[in-house]
């Protein structure tokens, strides 16, 4: 979707939002004798009723292992599993075999490093080989990743002899895509990059990215974290080979992630884990593998959080990605004025002219980011505050942390509109303590 199709449509109304808020138990809860005002969704986002209802009828009703039983339960188990592997298929635009369950965004990334230098055990013929990385050839990453974006591949190239080559930022912490022109180049094997910064809410130029990576013969994997559950996603429309999703972060739960990778590329990668579950036949010498995703997917199966994840997807789907998407956009332009205006305040990556999701952080003079994290948690504001896995990008902005406010398709103006106030009111309460 473009910025001027987002332009065009509708946010969600205050009375849907009212309505989905009923769908949130936890968004009524009282912290420090306040209404609780969550905007750490970046961090981690709450659980619809559908979702909550979606594990507990997997552990009332059929709560087995799947790919295995003979009996009515795993089968039953096992065709929601498989339901739920299309249904994020679906979501974000690939086919269903293109999709590998995985613990967390972090468990895919690592998924991928390996693959590129475990090719060298010369199982899956010369098409596999191919993917080898090795001396002389380079990975490109950016300066603004979440470290689980950039030490997987600290650690790939420190197993392969390859180059890892980091994109640069200007002074307003945007990618600076001339440097990226020059830095990827024939030995780039992979280029790896965060579609929105996890610190600057900024959406970064995918299409000029994966131009320069087609160009140069590398592949792409996407770090789709912070922009699958707010954005409307589709890989393919993307042209990346690798994309990766962190279920807690788009109203699923915790212990779940995905991968996506494309078809021809997966069947050539070797496992990552090896166990039960991915295989066909084993001698005590040797193991054939299943065909992807299984062959990724070793050891007994995250059941009921893939079940879940799906009715997470599927209740984003029914409220519609693009009005979310307009939704949030309204609230990163409210976060990124508000926060401005206040004497004091600086909000990274303000001036970057690139569309924005509903995440800010901030750096307010003289202010440590964990005493206002503690302030607003007093008013019954939760932020997240520190460096946010993301040190080189706070590095390169001159300071060790920062406080980030983010909001998701549950979050009211009004509470957006408290996390300003709070800021300013915190810097008049420190102040006159100083
Ligand atoms: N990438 C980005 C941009 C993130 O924001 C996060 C989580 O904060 C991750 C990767 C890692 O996700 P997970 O902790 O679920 O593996």
């Amino acid at each position: 979707m473009s910025t001027i199709e987002a332009d065009l449509i509708a946010p969600l109304t205050d009375a849907e939002v009212q309505r989905i808020r009923e769908d949130f138990p936890i968004l009524r809860t009282e912290v420090n004798g306040h209404p609780l005002a969550y905007l750490d969704s970046g961090a981690t986002s709450q659980r619809p009723l559908a979702v909550l209802d979606a594990e507990r009828a997997f552990a009332t009703g059929m709560n087995s292992a799947v790919h295995r039983g003979a009996h009515t339960l795993a089968a039953e188990a096992t065709e929601l599993f498989e339901d739920a592997r299309a249904s994020v298929a679906r979501f974000v635009g690939a086919d269903d075999d293109e999709i590998v369950w995985t613990s967390n965004a972090t468990e895919a990334v690592n998924l991928v490093a390996y693959a590129l230098s475990n090719a060298s055990l010369g199982r899956g013929g010369a098409a596999s080989e191919s993917l080898r990385l090795g001396p002389g050839d380079e990975i490109v990453t950016t300066e603004m990743e979440h470290h689980a974006n950039l030490i997987p591949w600290q650690e790939l190239a420190a197993r392969t002899g390859a180059t890892l080559k980091v994109i640069p930022l200007d002074d307003q912490g945007a990618l600076r895509l001339d440097a990226a022109a020059e830095l990827i180049t024939a030995r780039t094997r992979l280029v790896a990059f965060t579609h929105v910064s996890n610190v600057l809410g900024v959406i970064n130029p995918v299409a000029e990215l994966v131009g320069l990576a087609r160009k140069a013969g590398a592949l792409v994997l996407l770090d789709a974290c912070q922009s699958a559950p707010h954005l409307p996603l589709d890989v393919k429309a993307l042209d990346v080979d690798f994309a990766v999703l962190s279920g807690h972060k788009m109203l699923g739960p915790t212990g779940i992630g995905a991968l996506y990778g494309r078809r021809a590329l997966l069947e050539i990668m070797p496992p990552f884990l090896t166990g039960g579950s991915m295989i066909t036949t084993v001698t005590t010498t040797t193991a054939e593998y299943l065909p992807p995703p299984q062959r990724f997917e070793a050891g007994t199966q995250r059941v009921s959080q893939a079940i879940a994840l799906a009715a997470a997807v599927d209740y984003l789907t029914a409220v519609g990605m693009p009005r979310i998407a307009a939704h949030e956009a309204a609230f990163g332009a409210r976060l990124v004025d508000g926060l401005s205006a206040i004497d004091g305040v600086r909000v990274l990556g303000a001036g970057i002219d690139l569309p924005r999701v509903g995440l800010a952080s901030f750096d307010v003079d003289g202010i440590h980011s964990h005493d206002l994290g503690q302030y607003l948690d007093d008013l019954g504001i939760a932020v997240r505050v520190g460096h946010h896995c993301a040190q080189p990008l706070h590095r390169r902005l001159g300071i060790t942390s920062s406080t980030r406010a983010s909001t998701y398709l549950y979050t009211t103006d009004a509470e957006v509109d408290a996390v300003i106030a709070g800021v300013a009111g915190a810097i008049d309460f420190f102040r006159r303590g100083a």
